[in-house]
């Protein structure tokens, strides 16, 4: 199991031996940094660098110097319009400047789009050659075709396996765009929601997938970390 998106820097514990690969997710230049030497320290731990659309923007131009080898993505990075006090421009320097990074290093994007999916989805089309996924994706059915349009990917998170218009998302998108993620301190899975979400809990997605894909854990499993493998590093 590969946990495509964690918040490792927010939270204390223990993941050696629960999944095989976790993407550290950062938010700011500050955990950027942090994911990154943690990343250093443990093969199974694969960093991505970037700053999140509620996050201050300090650093924004010194993310680049951070860039080495290791680093898998770009992210978290996008646009929320969540709350109508955000500051709509500076959110969309800040995310244009990144993806001007994803391309220029050739890696994939972690979008993190809010009350914000067809704006998010307007800023990627001004680009040529950029890939990655939408994270925690919450653009419905109905725009499931044009994030495949953009070359882009679909992240679930445990909010699957309670939220049933999720489950007709997650039937309507082919199986090779689909990836999977805690997003953990956040967004725990049933039986556990309430609690603090950890990467352990992926299986509970992976079942919820096998369930509705009416497909066994193993070749679920198959599938779905086949699609992070080529879309995060393209090794067998
Ligand atoms: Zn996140």
């Amino acid at each position: 199991m590969i946990d495509t998106h964690a918040h490792l820097d927010k939270i204390l514990c223990d993941t050696r031996g629960e999944v095989d690969k976790i993407i550290l997710a950062s938010s700011d230049f500050e955990s950027s940094k942090y994911n990154l030497k943690l990343a250093q320290k443990h093969d199974f731990l694969l960093p991505a660098i970037g700053i999140h659309p509620q996050s201050p923007v300090g650093g924004i131009d010194e993310l680049e110097n951070l860039m080495d080898k290791n680093i898998v993505a770009i992210g978290e990075c996008g646009l929320d319009y969540s709350d109508e006090n955000y500051d709509k421009e500076t959110q969309l320097v800040i995310f244009k400047k990144q993806i001007e990074l994803a391309q220029k290093y050739k890696l994939p994007l972690i979008i993190h789009a809010r009350k914000a999916v067809d704006e998010t989805i307007e800023v990627l089309k001004e680009y040529k050659n950029i890939t990655g996924v939408f994270h925690c994706y919450a653009g419905g059915v109905k725009r499931i075709k044009k994030v495949i349009d953009l070359n882009f990917n679909f992240g679930i998170d445990g909010n699957l396996t309670y939220e049933d218009g999720l489950v007709s998302v997650v039937k309507n998108i082919p199986k090779d765009r689909l990836v999977l993620e805690t997003d953990c301190p956040y967004l725990t899975p049933l039986p556990f929601r309430g609690q603090e979400n950890k990467p352990a809990y992926i299986k509970y997605i992976y079942q919820k997938v096998s369930e509705i894909w009416e497909t066994s854990f193993s070749d679920t499993e198959k599938i779905v970390d086949g699609n992070a493998k080529r879309l995060f590093w393209n090794k067998p």
